[in-house]
């Protein structure tokens, strides 16, 4: 059995190892095929490339956009997309500006909590890729506000504390159609993370995203159960879409989940890979 990751994250975004580290892991974790996901960029994607051609593994060019819905964020995949598209950069310039306005927004809220954190330290740690909240928790850790990060997000960043800023400016609509312009493939990714509230809840979102395009979704994931992982395979059989699946690797930043193997016992068959790509060669469904 071949088996690969499609989702994992670099120092282009909040990951803390670089894209040649990260492809390097896949190649000893023995996986086939391994797709690069960063949060609203695909800055890593070159040398993603260039170590994918060097140690002669399989690499999905992909990005993790960040879509804002009534009840919150939603993570759309975008896969095999191409990096250079104009389209998809515009809209990702937008969201990084977004991205950069929240995060000052953040510091702003957290200073007047008395939890001061500069921008310089945020840079140094980010190592010129995309600022995210695990920075922010990690500044926080460093400063002695909390002792992790977990207590970072529970009691100041995560939605509903006191320091959540919302993010997002794209429509699940327009990131799906804004991957496809660049050529590349839309899947919903973790549906753990929509915080549905029933099976059927769940398939009425999938068959409103399904309508506007979307081509796959995330079913094998680290933080899913059997459960979850079985009622999103029958989604995708349901509304025609393809299974993919992933660690959500992040190197330090989440140290218990490893590439391929997430928290140990996730495997994702390369029939995911197979099933993108003769659905991409297709141009779409
Ligand atoms: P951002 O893109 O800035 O909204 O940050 C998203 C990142 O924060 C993702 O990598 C998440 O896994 C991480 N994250 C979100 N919520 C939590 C949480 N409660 N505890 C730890 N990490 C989280
Ligand atoms: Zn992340
Ligand atoms: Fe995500
Ligand atoms: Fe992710």
């Amino acid at each position: 059995m071949k088996y690969c990751d499609l989702h994992t994250h670099t120092t282009a975004s909040d990951g803390s190892d670089s894209p040649a580290e990260v492809i390097r892991l896949a190649v000893t974790s023995g996986l086939k095929a391994i797709a690069v996901t960063d949060h609203d960029t695909v800055a890593g994607i070159p040398e993603a490339l260039e170590a994918s051609a060097k140690l002669g593994i399989e690499l999905l060019p992909g990005a993790e956009l960040s879509v804002q819905i009534a009840h919150g964020t939603l993570h759309i995949l975008a896969y095999l997309v191409d990096p250079g598209s104009p389209e998809l950069n515009g809209v990702l310039k937008e969201v990084q500006s977004a991205r950069a306005k929240r995060n000052h927004f953040i510091l702003e809220r957290l200073n007047e909590l008395g939890r001061t954190i500069s921008w310089s330290e945020l840079e140094e740690m980010s190592k010129g890729g995309q600022i995210g909240r695990p920075h922010i928790a990690r500044a926080m850790v460093n400063r002695g506000y909390v002792r992790s990060t977990h207590e970072a997000f529970a009691g100041y960043l995560k939605k509903g504390a006191p320091a959540y800023i919302p993010k997002s400016i794209l429509s699940p609509e327009r990131a799906i159609t804004t991957i496809h312009k660049a050529g590349g493939l839309a899947v919903l990714a973790h549906p753990i993370s929509l915080e549905f509230e029933t099976p059927a809840h769940l398939d009425k979102l999938v068959a409103e995203w399904a309508d506007q395009g979307l081509d796959g979704i995330e079913c094998y994931y680290s933080m899913h159960s059997q459960e979850l992982t079985r009622l999103s395979l029958s989604l995708c059989k349901k509304y025609d879409l393809v299974p993919t699946g992933g660690s959500d690797y992040h190197g330090k930043a989440k140290p218990k989940i490893k590439v391929g193997i997430g928290k140990g016992g996730l495997r994702v068959p390369y029939s995911c890979v197979e099933a993108l790509m003769e659905r991409w060669n297709k141009g779409g469904r």
